[in-house]
């Protein structure tokens, strides 16, 4: 029966101690499920809330338990026929080289909450928490409010990274059961916001205009993504943006290759293979210009709070 079914949110992977997403050391939970489509995604096994076969055939030992196991007949040692293919995860959990993995499973709020209590006093020695990334946590809107809830029932501080896309109703509902937002910006121009991720930026600037009146912790992280955004011009816009939202820093995010074996292992094709990287004088070169207009910035994501905890532990 439905209502005897756990209520749970799909995930791709939680993971612990991070300094790069918020204040402190913290525990990322990464949902599954974006509504933006960035060309240059690095996690584009969080785009559907469904589970989703990941396979690296360079793995395969080819002992043929895939085939055996797969109730579709899709399934061959290091191809899958997609088409064919319900995504039910037999082949996965058979399969003894892992060359075959799911992305994507589901946690009530309270297995969350039974691995974040692991880290409590790490969390209180260094002022970290909880962070809700992806994917988009607020494309799970229902359970990333049940368990922000209960985290502050904890007394765990909270951050949510969002690309700020939805209804203002469900952005209020969640920014408002939150400590800290890590507001993602993409572009400031709505036509190659559009082309870039697929969607207007429209309602994404209007919800964090709409932070700006409500959260009292903000930070704008910003993918810097050679030859799509970082214009002299956007950038500035950006700028005057945080200051018109009273954004803490902003965190820049400067593009690599990490994720272009998912898009293979996924079976996408990935439009941005063997674009360039920045030069670390590039990187730097934006990193003044926003520093010039009197907003801290960072690179990597850490912030002020990464230094603090280095200063505190010794480890600068
Ligand atoms: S189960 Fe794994 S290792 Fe064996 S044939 Fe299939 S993909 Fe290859
Ligand atoms: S996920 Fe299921 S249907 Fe798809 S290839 Fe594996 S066993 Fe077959």
């Amino acid at each position: 029966m439905e209502a005897d079914r756990p209520f749970t949110g799909i995930i791709t992977d939680i993971q612990r101690y991070s300094v790069h997403d918020g204040p402190g050391i913290r525990t990322l939970i990464f949902f599954k499920g974006c509504p933006l489509r960035c060309r240059w995604c690095q996690n584009p096994e969080t785009w559907h809330v469904r589970p989703e076969l990941m396979l690296y055939p360079e793995g395969c030992i080819g002992c043929g338990l895939c085939s055996a196991s797969c109730p579709a007949q899709a399934a061959c040692g290091a191809r899958t026929d997609r088409d064919k293919c319900r995504e039910c995860g037999l082949c996965a959990q058979i399969c003894p080289s892992r060359a075959r993995k799911m992305a994507g499973k589901g946690y009530t709020v309270e297995e969350i909450v039974e691995t974040v209590k692991r880290d409590k006093v790490f969390y209180d020695r260094t002022g970290g928490g909880v962070t809700l990334s992806g994917g988009e946590p607020v494309y799970q809107s229902r359970f990333a409010g049940r368990l922000l809830d209960t985290l502050r029932e904890q007394n765990v501080h909270t951050a949510i990274e969002t690309c700020g896309y939805c209804s203002e109703d469900t952005f209020v509902q969640l920014a408002g059961k939150t400590d800290c937002l890590l507001f993602d910006i993409k572009h400031m121009d709505e036509n190659e916001h559009k082309k870039y991720t697929g969607v207007s930026n429209r309602q994404i600037l209007a919800n964090i205009r709409r932070a700006g009146a409500m959260c009292r912790h903000i930070i704008i992280r910003f993918p810097l993504i050679p030859g799509v955004n970082d214009t002299v011009t956007n950038i500035e816009q950006v700028c005057s943006l945080a200051i018109e939202v009273g954004a803490r820093e902003i965190h820049l995010l400067p593009f690599h290759q990490a994720g272009e074996e998912k898009w293979r292992a996924l079976g996408r094709r990935y439009s941005f293979e063997g674009r360039r990287l920045m030069e670390e004088e590039e990187i730097e070169a934006v990193r003044s210009l926003i520093e010039n207009k009197g907003i801290p910035a960072d690179i990597g994501g850490g912030g002020i709070y990464k230094k603090d905890i280095e200063k505190r532990e010794g480890l600068d």
